[in-house]
């Protein structure tokens, strides 16, 4: 699945390949993926033109004229290029937009799971209303230990269930919270409430810095067209504990155990992570 650090970068190379772009047709070859394509359809954007792509959370939303958006989610296997119209459609295709440059904005997903749809944009605001629900982002201001801290008081659940839960903070994935707890030295499986102060503190930090490097580090290879294969772990990050279950602790030594938290492998240092 796409993490927040693939739809970063998805979105930063749509920006670079749709904005000032005019779009000349609309094609949907699908009834639906995970939500209905028949409004997209039935949509008239011809004329429009893209004026931004922004992300949030793990969806990109790619503003057109018009006070209206298109909203992508990329599932487990959602893929988006831009491509130069020649090139056939490919069998899992299930939506062209054709830009005025002769390129066109595909769609690609097997497992339909992913979503595509065209939303309104209230006055002066950057995403669409049904974003509304979801927490603050990760890499802005708004996410500080203070803010966690808060949020975690009456948390009965797991620490690593809570910095994953995307009514909280949106976008800390598996590997990126397994990572985040081994920095921070906390064990992913203590119930949220006991989080200290500080504790927020080392988890804010670490989690910036983290998917800081996850973007930076997939940033060099999306260039001229786009790709997503859904694979989670592409994005090189140096990884302490995530997939090592049964090696030893770089820092440590110790053997890094594993417990399933939230149907999630949960790897761990049990004398690091405290
Ligand atoms: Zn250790």
């Amino acid at each position: 699945m796409p993490e927040l650090p693939e739809v970063e970068n998805i979105s930063r190379a749509l920006k670079k390949a749709l904005v000032n772009r005019t779009i000349l047709k609309t094609e949907v070859f699908s009834p639906a993926l995970r939500t209905s394509l028949e409004p997209l359809r039935h949509a008239d954007v011809t004329g429009a033109q893209f004026l931004d792509v922004r992300r949030r959370g793990r969806y990109a939303v790619a503003e057109i004229t018009g006070n209206r958006a298109f909203l992508m989610h990329f599932g487990m296997s959602g893929v988006v290029r831009v491509e130069p119209g020649n090139i056939p459609r490919r069998k899992h295709e299930h939506i062209f937009i054709h830009l005025d440059n002769g390129n066109i904005l595909r769609f690609e997903c097997t497992r339909r799971f992913s979503i595509f749809e065209l939303h309104e944009l209230p006055e002066g605001k950057k995403f669409p209303t049904v974003l509304d629900r979801l927490g603050v982002e990760p890499l802005e201001k708004e996410f500080t230990p203070e803010f966690l801290h808060s949020k975690a008081l009456k948390v009965k659940s797991c620490v690593k269930n809570f910095i994953m839960d995307n009514f909280v903070v949106v976008g800390i994935g598996n590997i990126y919270a397994t990572e985040t707890l081994f920095h921070s030295g906390t064990d992913p499986r203590r119930q949220a409430s006991t989080l200290t102060l500080e504790e927020c503190k080392k988890i804010v930090h670490h989690s910036k810095i983290i998917l800081k490097k996850a973007i930076e580090s997939g940033g060099s290879t999306i260039s001229d067209f786009l790709n997503v294969d859904g694979s989670e772990g592409k994005f090189s990050v140096n990884l302490q504990v995530y997939g090592r279950t049964g090696k030893k602790c770089f820092k440590c030594g110790t053997v890094i155990e594993s417990v399933k938290l939230g149907g999630r492998t949960s790897a761990f240092c049990p004398c690091c992570q405290r």
